[in-house]
C-alpha cells in the first residue's frame, strides 16, 4: 500500500483534499452569494518558494538526524492557522527553519538540544504542526544563530500499558490515529479526540492543553496526564506516577500548556479507559441559541454529564446540514464501556424539554459501534471534513477562520453579542458581502460554556492578511472586554500573545520567566511564545 502523502502547506493528506473540479463547482455556487470571482487559486509549490541557505551546519555526530531539504523546511515553517495557509497560498512564506531535526530517541533529542543551546540556535518543538496560533512559526526575532525545528514524529510508540491501573506510557510524537491503533489491541482508548486528531500529537496536546471531544467532565488533556518526562537544556525532569497528590504545586502543571518554552515533552503516562460499548443520545431543537444556552446550563448544573453536548446556532446548523436555519440544535450523546445508558438519556431529554427544547427520536441506548444516526452523523461527517473544506474555501478566496473562548454563564450573552458585532463591524470595513459569524458550544461546564465562533466572508482581494488582522483584533478585544479568555483550547502561541499578556497577572508572568531562566538558561526554546524572546547567558 502506497504511503499517504501529507500536504506540505494545507491540512492533512493530499489524497483527501478537495479537487479542482469540486472547487470550481463550489466556486460557482458561492460566486453570486459572496461576490467571489469563481477562480481557484492553484495549490502552492515548494519550488516557487524562496528558501535561503541554512545559516547553520550540524556537527558531524548529528548529521544523520538533521535535514535541510527544502520541502522539509517548508513543511515545518508554519502551522495550520488561516494566516499560515493564506501565506502559503499567496506564495508569501518568508521564514523557514534552517534545519529540521528528526530524533529517534531521547538521547538523540538531548544531543540536538545541547548543540542548539551551545551555539545559540532557537529550538522549536514540533508535534503534528497543527498549531493555529503561530506556535511553530520560526519567527523568533534577531539574536539567534539560526532556527532548528525538532520534529518528534519518529518518537511515536506506546511503550507500556498498565492494564490494572488503566494507564499507558506513550511517546510524545504519537499522532492521534496511531496512538489509538496501538491501544486498541488492549481494548483501551485515550478518547482524546480534538478536531485535529488526525494530524496532532500527544506532545502537542500536552504542550497546548488541548481540549478533546468530550463536552463535559475530563476533556482537557490535563485531566488525562498521570506523569510526564520532559527534556530541558538543564536535564531531564520525570514526575512520579500517582493517581492524585497533595504534595505542593503539581510539577506536571508547569509543563501542561508550556508550549515548548520550558522543555520538550518526550513521553507521558496517560489515563486510558475501556473502549465504550454503549451509546445513547439524540438531538434537541430550540427556538433560538439563547433558549438552547439556558437549557444546556440547566443540564450541566443538574450534574448531567453527556460525552457530547454541542449546541449549534441556527445558521451554523444549517451550514452543516443538521438544521434548516430556523432553530438551534443540540446534539447530545452519552457513552459507557460498562452499562446501557437509557436512564441518563431520559434524564437529559426531560431536562432539555423542561427548558424549552423539542427532542427528536427515541434516544434509546444501543450497543452498536456506530456513531448514531441523523443529525449526529451528519454533524460528525462535516466536523471531520471541515479542515479540508477550509483549505478549499480559501483557494476560492474565502476568509474562513474560527476563534474560541470560555466565559462564566453570567457574562456569556454579552460576550456573544459583542464578539459577533465586533467581527461584523470589522468585516464591514472591508466591504465583505455575505459574511457570516456563527457560534456553537464545544464544551460546557457548570459555571460557563466554551463558545466557538466561525467566521466566513469573502477575502478582501490583495488585502486578505490586513482584513484577517482587523477581524482577529476586533474579536479578541471583544472577548477580553467581556470577561472571556483569549483561548479555551487553541493555546497562545505567538498570535495570541498581546491578549494573553493582558489576562495573565504580571507577577505570574515574572514567576514563569524565572522558571524559564532555570530550565532554559540560554533562552533558546521557542522564543516569543508565552514570553518575550530573551537570550539568557549567551547575551
Ligand atoms: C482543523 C484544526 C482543528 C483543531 N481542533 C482542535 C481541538 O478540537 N482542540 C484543541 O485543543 N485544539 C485544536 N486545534 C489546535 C491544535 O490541533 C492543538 O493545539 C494541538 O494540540 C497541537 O498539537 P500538535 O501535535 O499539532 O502540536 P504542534 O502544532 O506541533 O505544536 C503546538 C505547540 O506545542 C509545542 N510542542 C509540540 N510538541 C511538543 C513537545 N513534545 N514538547 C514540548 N512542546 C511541544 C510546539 O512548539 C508549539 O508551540 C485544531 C487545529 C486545527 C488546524
Amino acid at each position: 500500500v502506497a504511503e499517504r502523502r501529507r500536504s506540505w502547506w494545507g491540512w492533512g493528506y493530499e489524497d483527501a483534499a478537495l479537487g479542482d473540479e469540486e472547487l470550481r463547482a463550489m466556486g460557482s455556487l458561492l460566486a453570486e452569494r459572496m461576490g467571489l470571482t469563481g477562480s481557484v487559486l492553484p495549490a502552492p509549490r515548494v519550488a516557487d518558494l524562496r528558501i535561503g541557505r541554512p545559516r547553520l551546519r550540524p556537527p558531524a555526530a548529528l548529521e544523520q538526524l538533521v535535514s535541510d531539504d527544502p520541502e522539509d523546511r517548508a513543511r515545518h515553517a508554519h502551522g495550520q492557522s488561516y494566516l499560515d495557509v493564506l501565506r502559503c497560498l499567496e506564495g508569501r512564506l518568508e521564514r523557514f527553519p534552517d534545519l529540521v531535526a528528526h530524533p529517534r530517541s531521547e538521547s538523540e533529542l538531548q544531543a540536538v538540544l545541547e548543540w542548539c543551546s551551545s551555539v545559540g540556535a532557537a529550538v522549536i518543538p514540533f508535534g503534528g504542526g497543527t498549531s493555529v496560533v503561530g506556535g511553530v512559526d520560526p519567527a523568533v526575532g534577531d539574536g539567534f544563530a539560526g532556527v532548528v525545528t525538532i520534529d518528534l514524529a519518529a518518537m511515536g510508540r506506546v511503550l507500556e500499558v498498565d492494564e490494572r491501573s488503566l494507564a499507558a506510557r506513550i511517546q510524545a510524537g504519537a499522532l492521534g490515529p496511531s496512538l489509538e491503533a496501538q491501544l486498541r489491541p488492549f481494548g483501551l482508548t485515550l478518547r482524546h479526540f480534538p478536531q485535529s486528531f488526525e494530524c496532532s500529537s500527544l506532545g502537542g496536546w500536552i504542550a497546548t492543553r488541548a481540549g478533546g471531544h468530550f463536552a463535559t467532565g475530563p476533556t482537557h488533556i490535563d485531566d488525562l496526564v498521570e506523569a510526564l518526562r520532559v527534556v530541558t537544556p538543564r536535564g531531564v525532569i520525570e514526575t512520579r506516577r500517582l493517581p492524585a497528590s497533595g504534595a505542593g504545586p503539581q510539577p506536571e502543571r508547569l509543563f501542561l500548556g508550556s508550549e515548548g518554552v520550558l522543555g520538550v515533552v518526550t513521553e507521558a503516562w496517560v489515563r486510558v479507559r475501556r473502549r465504550p460499548r454503549w451509546r445513547a443520545g439524540g438531538t434537541v431543537r430550540f427556538a433560538s441559541f439563547e433558549v438552547g444556552a439556558g437549557a444546556i446550563r440547566a443540564l450541566v448544573q443538574a450534574g448531567i454529564q453527556p460525552a457530547n453536548c454541542r449546541l449549534i446556532d441556527p445558521l451554523e446548523a444549517q451550514l452543516n446540514g443538521v438544521g434548516d436555519g430556523t432553530t438551534a440544535v443540540a446534539i447530545i450523546a452519552f457513552e459507557s464501556a460498562e452499562h446501557p445508558l437509557d436512564a441518563e438519556a431520559v434524564r437529559a431529554r426531560e431536562c432539555l424539554r423542561d427548558h424549552g427544547g423539542v427532542p427528536e427520536g427515541e434516544w434509546r441506548s444501543s450497543s452498536e459501534e456506530g456513531q448514531g444516526g441523523g443529525a449526529a452523523l451528519a454533524w460528525r461527517r462535516s466536523f471531520l471534513r471541515a479542515p479540508y473544506l477550509r483549505d478549499g474555501l480559501m483557494r476560492l478566496g474565502v476568509l474562513c477562520d474560527t476563534f474560541e473562548t470560555a466565559v462564566v454563564w453570567d457574562r456569556f450573552e454579552a460576550l456573544h453579542a459583542r464578539a459577533t458585532q465586533a467581527v461584523r463591524d470589522a468585516l464591514d470595513g472591508f466591504g465583505a458581502r455575505g459574511a457570516t459569524v456563527t457560534c456553537r458550544f464545544t464544551h460546557v461546564y457548570p459555571d460557563g460554556p466554551a463558545p466557538y465562533f466561525t467566521v466566513i466572508a469573502p477575502a478582501a482581494v490583495g488585502r486578505a492578511e490586513e482584513q484577517w488582522r482587523a477581524m482577529k483584533q476586533a474579536a479578541s478585544n471583544a472577548v477580553l472586554a467581556e470577561g472571556g479568555t483569549i483561548t479555551h483550547h487553541h493555546a497562545v502561541g505567538r498570535d495570541h500573545r498581546p491578549w494573553y499578556d493582558r489576562e495573565r497577572p504580571p507577577l505570574f508572568a515574572e514567576a514563569l520567566r524565572a522558571a524559564k531562566r532555570v530550565l532554559d538558561p540560554a533562552g533558546v526554546l521557542n522564543p516569543g511564545v508565552l514570553l518575550d524572546a530573551a537570550r539568557g547567558e549567551l547575551e
